[in-house]
């Protein structure tokens, strides 16, 4: 029940005594004198009005509801249903199945004057500045929140998980071999079986090289990926196995782009969660109010970094919000758990793809009864 929709006859989003206000003046309809809305404005609606997240048509209206006093129970607002009644909306768009008018899931982020944490507040009334100076306004919000939605539509994939994939990626990503930029180990270490010759070459020594070379390629497409994230994205999957999810990868330029302005804000301004300093961004991410608002100020300057940071700037060195109540809105944060999705992605691409045991022990006893075979075939040959 979105509280607001978008007119194409006024080309704006609007809520609905907005949109009656602006109808009636334009005299489309006639004004009902009991302050009802009449059925050619229904009709009239239902043709104009389309969801602002998914553009689904085909509004019914649904009058503010007031008790016996007179005292208003419930706002006036939109509904969107099938011919059969059922919720019309995408299955991704915001609204579906909400019956709040708020959006809902991870990605919200409540940017409250009356927020617990002090962030958040600093959040909320910065936020208020910005739509009392109109640096940016409810529409560009909306255009967010719609390039959002296009982005969720666009980019999906179904997790299918194995668990011990998780705890083999959480491993390898302590390793220090996982943060650097270091390609796999020079071939020239692989195993010659002339090498079985020596009476004291260590077999196990050879076969746990063997292994880390093996797996170097797909520790790399860790690419920077935290272990906390890891053990996150294991708790997520296993809620969501077999679910079809956004592939948030699609959005990596513009998370390193946010995840940078959010350490700028945290370094420069001070604004950070005490027990979050900026360096440890990448690792644990950046707070949801943080990224939030990056997001943001990116998405009104076209992801055009400099301009952003001076957008904060500008917002910050100005005076306070008349009325920080103006911020009460819901943000949203596109990059919610960001790397913890990554690896969501990246654990089912692997349990796709075959020839991964993901059991580093089984594995390295593998590898080395294989180097001893190969090294009896080698003998056998009469060392060739
Ligand atoms: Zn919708």
């Amino acid at each position: 029940m979105p509280a607001t929709a978008y007119s194409k006859t006024f080309a704006q989003e609007l809520d609905l005594q907005q949109l009656l206000a602006r109808l009636r003046e334009v005299a489309l309809t006639q004004v009902d004198p009991k302050g009802e809305v009449s059925e050619a404005e229904r009709a009239w609606i239902r043709r104009d009005v389309i969801c602002t997240c998914c553009s689904v048509d085909g509004a019914l209206v649904v009058r503010a509801g007031r008790n016996k006093t007179g005292r208003l129970v419930r706002q006036g607002h939109f509904r969107f249903r099938s011919l059969t009644g059922e919720d019309a909306h995408h299955r991704l768009c915001e609204f579906y199945g909400n019956e709040t008018g708020q959006p809902t899931g991870a990605e919200k982020v409540r940017f409250s004057s009356t927020a617990g944490s002090a962030l958040t507040r600093a959040v909320g009334e910065l936020v208020s500045r910005g739509i009392e100076r109109e640096v940016f306004t409810s529409e560009q919000m909306q255009a967010m929140r719609r390039w959002y939605f296009e982005a969720k539509v666009a980019s999906r994939f179904k997790v299918v998980a194995r668990p011990e994939i998780f705890t083999w990626l959480a491993t390898q990503a302590r390793q220090p071999s996982a943060r650097s930029a270091d390609g796999p180990p020079d071939d020239l270490d692989a195993f010659d079986p002339a090498f079985g010759d020596l009476p004291t070459f260590k077999w196990r020594r050879a076969a746990v090289d063997e292994v880390t070379r093996r797996d170097q390629p797909v520790v790399q497409r860790l690419d920077g990926i935290s272990e906390a994230s890891v053990k996150t994205a294991a708790k997520l999957a296993a809620k969501l196995d077999g679910q079809d999810e956004f592939d948030r990868g699609a959005l990596r330029a513009e998370y390193a782009a946010a995840l940078d302005l959010a350490k700028f804000i945290a370094i420069h301004a001070d604004l950070h969660e005490p027990k979050v300093p900026a360096h440890r961004f990448a690792s644990v991410g950046a707070p949801s109010a943080l990224l939030a608002l990056s997001a943001l100020l990116l998405f009104r300057t076209g992801y055009d970094r400099r301009a952003a940071r001076r957008l904060f700037v500008e917002l910050q060195s100005g005076p306070s919000a008349q009325d920080p109540r103006r911020g009460n809105i819901i943000g949203l944060n596109p990059f919610h758990d960001f790397d913890a999705w990554r690896a969501i992605k990246l654990a089912s691409d692997l349990t796709a793809e075959t020839g991964w045991s993901f059991n580093r022990f089984d594995d390295i006893n593998l590898a080395e009864a294989r180097l001893k075979a190969a090294h009896r075939t080698w003998r056998a040959a009469g060392r060739p």
